[in-house]
């Protein structure tokens, strides 16, 4: 069956009030955004409906795409066609003869926008009810549990015709909760809290640190890539690449070892503050887990959240490892994030770093080396790209390495 339009349906907060409108307005933009490769798909977001016009456009693509954009409730495949009883019957009979197994029962639903249309939706129910009881021998009618149930809406602009009801993703559409960075790595978990954050509809900037000749052009791509997939969940994502490389190096000659770790987080956040600040973003999301590692321990995360009072979100705070495992794996980014590149954090780390630093000698030791200058030539060092879901630049570079390996 040549479907003509998915039909996207709103997740329930949308019915609040005056942010109705931004709620519409973003989900449609972010639509549009993952679906900018496919130029003949229109995007009409109406307010009560989105619709998704195929225009010849492959249904089943366009559906898997849409499951994963946040702020979506459900959808439907549909087809539209003129605005007469006979190709509605004939439409209707068609979808349930493709579904229609023996036993099984149906039921049709119809839904009235064009008054002046000649029957009501009592009358609409009965005729098609008995065309198709007239026509499949033995299908039964049910009102409460059908094995089929097909909906008729009788729009001004056509009939539309569908049968299923596929789930989406729920959550709010990205943006419409407000902007923030993300401390982005190639591990496992930042990916997952990127995803969590952007499922209550904020949007993120992801802030990546890299250290070259210490970290290598793919882990590089490894975390553009990760963006790649995050950008799918709300269309497009600005990706910050920061030099670290000199500080890295500074702090390791002037720092004692046990402090090492914790004066270099301490840069890294002091540096996605000040970038946050500049774009007007109002938090920064991490990866942190509590307990996980020696800086994820409340006494380091208080020596590090020192440098900065905006607020530091962190979704993953009481997650066990394998409950985020989960979640990367259903969100297709585990197996990008396992892929073994250096990251700037790890090379510089200690065997044995403090699990309970000193928030003052952290502050002391610091003193040692120009916070101001590392800061400002790491900011000045800055590269911007923005990336989209459909971007595939770093697909095969990725798989490429991977076959390296
Ligand atoms: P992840 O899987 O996210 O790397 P992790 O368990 O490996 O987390 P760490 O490497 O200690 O933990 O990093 C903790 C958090 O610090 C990360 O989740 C991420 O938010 C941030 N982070 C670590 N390395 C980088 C980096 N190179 N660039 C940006 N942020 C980073
Ligand atoms: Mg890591």
């Amino acid at each position: 069956m040549q479907y003509t339009e998915i039909m996207v349906r709103y997740g329930e907060l949308s019915t609040k009030g005056k942010n109705r409108k931004d709620f519409i307005y973003r989900l449609g933009m972010n639509v549009r955004s993952v679906l900018k490769d496919l130029p003949e798909v229109e995007v009409k977001a109406q307010r009560d409906r989105l619709h998704v016009q195929l225009n010849g456009a492959d249904a089943n693509e366009v559906m898997n795409r849409l499951s994963l954009v946040f702020g979506i409730e459900n959808f439907s495949p549909s087809i539209r066609i003129e605005k007469n009883m006979t190709d509605i019957k004939q439409t209707v009979l068609e979808m349930i003869k493709q579904q229609y197994q023996p036993g099984m029962s149906f039921k049709i639903n119809t839904r009235r926008q064009d008054k002046d249309f000649e029957f009501d939706t009592n009358q609409i129910n009965l005729q098609l009810g008995d065309h198709v009881i007239d026509n499949i021998p033995g299908i039964k009618v049910s009102m409460k549990q059908p094995d089929i149930s097909v909906r008729v809406e009788i729009r001004m602009n056509g009939a539309y015709i569908s049968s299923e009801t596929i789930k989406g993703a729920g959550g709010l559409p990205v943006g419409t909760g407000g902007h923030a960075t993300m401390m982005l790595s190639g591990g496992i978990d930042s990916p997952v809290a990127s995803y969590l954050g952007m499922k209550r509809g904020v949007k993120i900037d992801m802030i990546h640190f890299y250290s070259p000749p210490y970290t290598s052009e793919q882990a590089l791509a490894k975390a553009k890539e990760l963006t790649v997939k995050l950008a799918k969940f709300g269309g497009n994502i600005q990706f910050i690449q920061v030099p670290f490389t000199e500080a890295q190096e500074t702090i390791k000659e002037k720092v004692p070892e046990g402090y090492l770790m914790t004066v270099q987080r301490r840069m890294m956040l002091r540096i996605a503050a000040e970038i946050t600040r500049q774009r007007g973003a109002m938090g920064i999301f991490n990866g942190e887990s509590l307990g996980q590692v020696a800086s994820q321990t409340l006494e380091s995360m208080a020596a590090i959240n020192d440098v900065t009072t905006l607020p530091v979100l962190r979704p993953l705070i009481s997650m066990d490892k394998t409950e985020i495992i989960k979640i990367a794996e259903k969100i297709d980014t585990y197996e990008l994030s396992i892929l073994p590149y250096e990251d700037c954090c790890t090379i510089f780390t200690p065997p044995s770093p403090k699990t309970r630093p000193n928030l003052e000698k952290s502050r002391k030791f610091e003193q040692n080396i120009d916070v101001e200058g590392l800061m400002q030539r790491a900011i000045e060092g800055i590269k911007v790209t923005d990336i989209a879901a459909t971007d595939e630049f770093m697909n095969a570079d990725v798989e490429a390495f991977a076959e390296l390996l």
